[in-house]
């Protein structure tokens, strides 16, 4: 039996099995690997294997991690995985390659003012509650074409939609129900997929699937 060497490695392969079932190439998918919480010396092992592409869900975090990071290595790509503050708008436009959380008309307002004023056109998704919960992020499925509509006249790269389904369900049928929104709005991204349910969604379309715990080990286990 093969043993993988690393988690990233473990990961990756399972991304190209599930990518293969699926009749997709391994390429097609980007694995966004979730850093929050995690401190600097454990995400630099992971960008010394080649990995690429982060992902954070605060913005003040990410301004304290990641200068420094990217510093040494500029091909680094950091992704907004988590709600965004319209205040924080301009923050993240300056920071992040790509934010996958964008739900909401106000927010679409800030970021495309805030993009204006950095010189930079931040791709994109609109995350959408696919669930339909209560208290959750995301845009109401009905709303998606209007958000959508406002984020291309504020002048925002919408490249795709992203989910979060309900925590207690079989994330199948959301993914599904994902893909044929985006689908349905001519939108080739999908952001969907975590630890728990990267493969199924990789079957189901992913183009970026973001793992945390699988590669880091538990959140508020650092000093492992
Ligand atoms: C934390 C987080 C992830 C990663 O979760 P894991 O279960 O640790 O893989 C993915 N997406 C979002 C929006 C998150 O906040």
């Amino acid at each position: 039996m093969d043993q993988p060497a690393s988690p990233l490695e473990d990961i990756r392969a399972r991304i190209a099995h599930a990518a293969r079932l699926a009749g997709r190439e391994p390429e097609q998918v980007e694995l966004v690997a979730v850093s929050k919480t995690h401190p600097p010396e454990r995400i630099a092992p992971l960008i010394a294997q080649g990995q690429r592409v982060f992902g954070e869900n605060r913005v003040q975090e990410a301004q304290a991690k990641w200068p420094a990071l990217r510093e040494a290595h500029p091909d680094v790509k950091l992704h907004l995985v988590g709600q965004l503050q319209s205040n924080k708008a301009e923050d993240a436009a300056a920071l992040f390659d790509c934010i996958h959380s964008l739900d909401r008309p106000s927010l679409a307002a800030a970021l495309g003012k805030a993009m204006e004023k950095a010189g930079r056109r931040v791709p994109c998704f609109v995350q959408v509650n696919i669930g339909a919960e209560e208290q959750k992020g995301g845009c109401a499925l009905a709303e998606v074409p209007a958000l959508l509509a406002l984020a291309r006249e504020a002048g925002i790269p919408v490249i795709g939609l992203m989910c979060v389904p309900p925590a207690a369900a079989e994330p199948a049928p959301f993914f599904a129900l994902l893909a044929k929104i985006a689908a349905d709005n001519g939108l080739a991204g999908l952001s969907m997929g975590m630890s728990d349910d990267f493969e199924t969604a990789v079957m189901l379309g992913a183009t970026h699937v973001r793992v945390g715990s699988a590669l880091f080990g538990a959140r508020g286990a650092n000093r492992a």
